[in-house]
């Protein structure tokens, strides 16, 4: 039986996907272990999002050459987003690597995996598969009380800075029956908690042949008896209705967190990001949703140094973060990542002032969670 380790790098979505890798594996006679220098097949499934969680993968990557060095019969694969961005790069830099996979192939690689190691090939497989949205009820989770469950995958949104959109392909939902029986199985495996997962959870049901939005699925994952806790992520601020609102509002086992990524504070800036609204109509967002919400625990994303951002822009973010006082926010500093838009602007913010910045945020966010 051959060995597999796999190392994960990135969000919530990266680890669903590597859990779901795993049970493919599992099915296949793979057997899971839990570090490198145990494995027959070490993988990575990195992330692209950043450029700090790239370097991350980049440096892994380098430390498996002695590994290969010590026993050439072991394979290496990279999957996920840094596989679809970077294929040229990883196959040119990392001579160990044997496989590489985008995110939307992932479900076969236990197919491209037999392939490398019957014909010693090297092999490279991106785009768009033909399953990527079927049942995923196979997926072996780390967590044995609460799950992710993907309810949708791409992204139609395109800000300006984000790469996701090119690696991750077009929005496209799960029908819902698929959803809630995924989750039916999960309770009846003892599962109390699911955390649904899209890049925004909001659009959920555009296109679908059946007519249904987030706060029906909501409402309907609510219904299933045993569960005791739905969480979901990520919301877009555009696309939060006043429905939605009262369906979390009303809902007692939908957990009262939001996580609502901002971005920027500067309006100049968010129209820049091409994010689809203003920081008027975030606060107004934030009003109804605490009015609503007792309880509300906010969360929210924030990029420091976007190409052209002034400290001006910045102190207009900064005034807004304080203003609003979230329970939690996660600060980035910018990184171009062709070909999202941005990347054709000048990345003309210095590292020392986005470091400056990302700090200045950081030390307020943890007096505002001490507060
Ligand atoms: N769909 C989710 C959303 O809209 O929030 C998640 C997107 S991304 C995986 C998570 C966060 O990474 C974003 O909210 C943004 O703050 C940050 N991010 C994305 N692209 C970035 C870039 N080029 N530079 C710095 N941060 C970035
Ligand atoms: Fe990226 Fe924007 Fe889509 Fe989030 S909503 S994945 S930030 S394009």
């Amino acid at each position: 039986m051959k060995k597999v380790y796999i190392r994960t790098f990135g969000c919530q979505m990266n680890f669903l996907d590597s859990e779901v890798v795993v049970g493919i594996l599992a099915r296949e006679g793979f057997e899971l272990v839990d570090s490198p220098g145990k494995a027959d097949v070490i993988l990575f499934n990195g992330c692209s999002v950043r450029q700090h969680a790239e370097e991350r993968v980049w440096g892994g990557l380098g430390a498996l050459k002695k590994i290969k060095a010590k026993n050439r019969k072991i394979k290496i694969g990279v999957l996920g987003c840094i596989a679809e961005a970077h294929k040229d790069e990883i196959l040119r830099r990392f001579p160990q690597v044997d496989l590489v996979v985008g995110p939307r192939r992932v479900k076969e690689v236990g197919i491209f995996l037999r392939e490398v190691i019957n014909k010693g090939n090297r092999l490279v497989v991106l785009g768009q598969g033909s399953d990527f949205l079927k049942d995923e009820s196979f997926a072996l989770r780390k967590n044995k009380t609460s799950a992710f469950v993907r309810i949708m995958v791409g992204c139609d949104n395109f800000c300006s800075y984000c790469i996701v959109p090119y690696l991750r392909g077009r929005e496209r939902s799960r029908p819902s029956r698929d959803i809630l029986d995924e989750i039916s199985a999960l309770v009846a495996n003892g599962y109390e908690e699911v955390i649904l997962l899209g890049q925004n959870v909001n659009s959920y049901g555009k296109a679908l042949e059946e007519v249904i939005d987030f706060a029906d699925l909501l409402k309907q994952t609510a219904k299933i008896d045993g569960l005791k806790r739905i969480r979901f992520m990520t919301s877009h601020p555009k696309d939060i209705s006043m429905k939605l609102i009262e369906v979390i509002a009303g809902e007692k086992k939908i957990v009262r967190h939001i996580h609502l990524p901002l971005q920027s504070g500067s309006d100049r800036i968010l129209r820049l990001m091409n994010r689809g609204y203003d920081s008027g109509d975030y606060l107004t967002l934030v009003a109804k949703l605490r009015q609503a919400i007792s309880g509300l625990i906010l969360s929210t994303d924030v990029i420091v140094g976007f190409p052209g951002e002034t400290r001006d822009d910045f102190k207009k973010t900064y005034n807004l973060v304080k203003e609003i006082g979230f329970d939690n926010a996660f600060i980035f500093k910018y990184s171009p990542r062709l070909p999202a838009a941005s990347a054709k602007m000048k990345d003309d913010v210095p590292l020392s002032e986005k470091e400056e910045r990302n700090q200045l945020l950081l030390a307020l966010c943890r007096k505002e969670v001490r507060k």
